[in-house]
């Protein structure tokens, strides 16, 4: 896995389609250092600890999740230091922890090509819960640098957590910019009252969990399109 190095404090870990990896975000302050998705499987989260380690980064003491979506969540059994989620996404995650078992991992695994690739090396499926549960909004300093993390609107889902860096104008979204799974509906609704939040944000760049980094404006513009 190759990191790239996005800024002065934050790096990349790429998405991948084929077996829905989305991108993992890194932040290093002085102090504390923060991940952005736990990902999607013990293995996606092992690749990116070896690429930070090899890059002679401290693994993460936080790890804030975007929202409960297995692709960006069930690696968090097996995350160095502590988990951070609204509440809404926690009580997601307590919902399928409660119903994980052998069963429903097969079901979710036929639901999705991407989900049987991902766990095809006979990995174990578990769901993990947050350390940290906020509601409304949390600030992190990390030192020289600081993670403003707050709930808003989404077409995607209802628990989605947007992660603002504003010391070098970055907003880490997930896959807030996106419709309803699976057929990625678009609540008009919902999509407006987005673009009016991103609106009144002070970022330049937008990293979302399957695409490449985008300006503001074509976040905003594909947001409309869509
Ligand atoms: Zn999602």
């Amino acid at each position: 896995m190759e990191l790239t190095q996005w800024s002065e404090h934050i790096l990349l870990a790429p998405f991948e389609d084929e077996r829905d990896r989305p991108i993992l975000g890194y932040i290093q302050g002085e102090k504390y250092t923060m991940a952005v998705d736990a990902g999607h499987s013990s293995l996606h989260l092992q690749e990116f600890y070896e690429a930070l380690q090899k890059a002679r980064k401290p693994l993460p003491d936080f790890t804030v999740l975007t929202h409960w979506h297995w692709d960006h969540s069930f690696a968090l059994p097996w995350i160095h230091g502590i988990s951070i989620a609204n509440m809404e996404t926690d009580q997601c995650l307590r919902e399928v922890q409660k119903n994980m078992s052998p069963d429903y991992a097969r079901q979710l695994m036929a639901m999705e090509p991407s989900i049987a690739l991902e766990y095809a090396p006979g990995q174990e499926m578990r769901v993990g819960t947050a350390d940290l549960v906020f509601d409304g909004q949390m600030m992190i300093d990390l030192g020289g640098i600081t993670a403003v993390l707050f709930r808003g609107p989404s077409p995607h889902t209802e628990d989605s957590t947007y992660v603002l860096i504003p010391e070098e104008k970055v907003l880490l979204l997930g896959d807030a910019a996106c419709g309803v799974y699976p057929d990625w509906h678009v609540d008009p609704h919902k999509a407006h009252q987005m673009i009016e939040l991103l609106e009144s944000l002070p970022f330049e760049t937008a990293v979302s969990g399957h695409w490449q980094p985008q300006t503001k404006e074509e976040l905003i513009r594909f947001i409309e399109e869509s």
